[in-house]
Parts: structure tokens; sequence; C-alpha cells
């Protein structure tokens, strides 16, 4: 194998036994406004995935995309590549279309991959070879974040030591949604009934023995991400409010802290109103600690609000994505 691989956050979970069965490949290839290299994509992507097995389909998930990308599908359909296409009814966002392409991919093992070329298609073979190996799940691991901001970077740290702190299941820093999956990993994470799916979080909970190779993502090859700071933001959000209570935790002990404070406090004002008497002074300390503590207590209500708003997402109970046109050009079919 050419490249080394790590298993850091690996749970401690057995290899599979090996030889396996014969590779039957799923990608799912979500794609958002990408008319520009979804094609070139997807032709670089055969002759790779045709070194590893005959048997796969390319699954194309249109993330309501605002550009030609439905058309650029269209063609390769008529072009009779073995291609499904599902397009989603809007943007439901990448993690919602990811979650499409596995429900739909009937290979026994999935790979999940960006159609922007930042996921180089020379780790296939890696992949392929650690699965052989007994490994269930594969994944690429951003080694270098060079090329991003600053702001971006310290955020992206930030996000992943709050998550690994305040949750049992380890996230791998800087691991992308560049990952093959087995069979059953895949059939793991569709049991999970969360609507809104923060996949990170949910590779790392349902374990399984994982590698991680790591890669330098190139330039995306056209066009422009989709993920600004405010889309990241909401999708740290997301991964908090979904695998730690951690913010909870933090408010009842800053709480206590407060309380246990002003209970000292409001011991010595007594003692010193009987010892000394008092003049009424004390004000300017009073309306300082009056906003000091509305201040604290909107925020902690703020968080209490982001949870709620999430149990309020899921008990709604509305699906993570619908589905307005699935065209099946794959000969693939159920996994019996
Ligand atoms: N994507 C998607 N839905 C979205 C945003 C992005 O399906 O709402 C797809 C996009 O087409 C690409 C992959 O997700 O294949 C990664 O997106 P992007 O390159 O914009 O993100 P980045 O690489 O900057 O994290
Ligand atoms: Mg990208």
């Amino acid at each position: 194998m050419k490249s080394d691989f790590y298993a850091e956050y690996a749970p401690a979970a057995p290899l599979a036994a090996t030889p396996r069965a014969s590779l039957q490949l799923s990608c799912v290839v979500p794609a958002y406004n990408e008319q520009e290299n979804l094609e070139k994509f997807v032709r670089a992507l055969i002759p790779v995935v045709q070194g590893l097995t005959q048997d796969f389909e390319i699954l194309i998930v249109n993330d309501g995309s605002r550009d030609d990308t439905h058309d650029v599908a269209m063609r390769l359909l008529a072009q009779g590549l073995p291609v499904r296409y599902l397009a989603l009814s809007r943007n439901f966002g990448k993690e919602a279309a990811m979650s499409a392409g596995i429900d739909h991919a009937r290979g026994n093992v999935v790979l999940l991959i960006d159609a922007d070329f930042q996921h180089p298609l020379e780790l296939l073979p890696d992949m392929h070879q650690l699965w052989q190996n007994g490994y269930e799940m594969v994944y690429g691991v951003i080694a270098d974040r060079g090329a991003e901001s600053g702001a971006k970077r310290l955020g992206t740290d930030l996000f992943y030591r709050l998550m690994n702190t305040g949750s049992n299941v380890q996230v791998p820093p800087n691991a992308g949604d560049y990952r093959w999956m087995d069979r059953k990993v895949v059939d793991a994470l569709k049991a999970l009934p969360e609507r809104h799916r923060f996949m990170k979080g949910l590779y790392a909970w349902v374990g399984f023995k994982t590698a991680a190779l790591p890669f330098v993502p190139q330039d995306r090859a056209a066009g422009e991400s989709s993920f600004n700071l405010r889309r990241l933001g909401s999708l740290a959000l997301l991964g908090l409010t979904s695998f730690t209570t951690l913010p909870l935790r933090i408010w009842s002990v800053i709480g206590g802290g407060v309380a246990l404070l002003a209970l000292l406090y409001g011991a010595w004002i007594i003692a010193d109103t009987l010892i000394f008497g008092t003049d009424l002074a004390g004000w300017p300390t009073l309306s300082a600690g009056i906003m000091l503590f509305s201040g604290v207590q909107l925020m902690s209500i703020g968080i209490l609000g982001e949870y709620i708003g999430r149990i309020y997402d899921e008990v709604k109970q509305r699906p993570t994505y619908l589905i307005a046109r699935d065209e099946d050009r794959s000969p693939l079919r159920e996994p019996q």
C-alpha cells in the first residue's frame, strides 16, 4: 500500500473475517451547483472504480441545484453510464443529500465522495485494500489545512475541542465525508432514527473497525464552496446539540458557582452592617451585578433554546429529504 494509515480514533472492534465477498461498489456523489464539475468528475471516477470492480453504480444526488447540474446528469444517463440519478425536491444540505444516497445505495460497499475533485481518487485502491484486510470503514483525514483561512481553522479547532470534551464518542478532527463503508456500517447508519443528521458524529457513533488515510485536499476544480462561515457555524451547532450536552452542564456549574459567591457576599454584607452600621452605598455594584447576571441568564436561556429547537425539529418527524426524480440506470440490484 502506498500511503500510511492511522487509527487513533478507531474503536476496538475486531477486524472482519477475510477474504471478503466480491466488491459491489455504490459511489454516492452529492452535487449542488456542480454543472462544471459533474461530468468530468464522473468520467474520471469510472475508470478508477473499474480498476477495482466491474460491479458498481454511481449515485448522483442532485441537492436542489440552481444551475444546470440536472441537465448534465440527464446527459450522463442518456449516454448509458451506470448511473442512478436522484434529484431532491429542493436544497436540503449535504448531510441530507448523503443520507439520500446512502438510503438508495445497493452495493455491499458505499463510497461517499465530493463532486469537486477535492477528494483524491488515488486513495480508492488503498481504501479497497484496507477493506479487504478487514476494516469496515476507511475515511480520508485532511492532513493539511494550509490553504484555509485562519478564522476557519480556528473555528474548526474550537469545534472539535468542544465536541470531544463533551461527548462520549470521539469525532476524529479533520475527518471529511470521504468515506468507504461496508454494508454493515451502512445498515447501522440507516437504522439511526434522527432526522437532522450530523454525519461526522453518526459515523463515530456507529463504531466498527475503522482506518484513517491522510490526504491533502486539492483546490476545488471549478465553482465555489457552498460552505461559508455562517453555514459552517450552523453545522457546528447541529453537531454540538446532537452529540453533547456539555453546554448545558457548563451553565449548571456557572450557576452553582455564582449562587455560592452571592451567598458569601450576602453574609459579608450582613456582618458589615451589624459591625459598622451602613449608609446606602453599593448601588454601582448592584447595577453591574444585575447587568452581568441578566446577560449570563439570557445566554444560558439561549443555549437551552438551541436544544429545545433541536427537540422540536426532531418531534415533527419530517423526512430528512424528499425525492423529486429517480432515474435508475444502475446495474446493481438490492442485496439479497
Ligand atoms: N453539496 C451538497 N449540498 C449542499 C452543499 C454541498 O450536496 O447544500 C455537495 C457539493 O456539491 C460537493 C460536496 O457537497 O460535492 C462538498 O461541498 P463543497 O465543496 O461546497 O464543500 P467544501 O468542500 O468546501 O467543504
Ligand atoms: Mg469541496
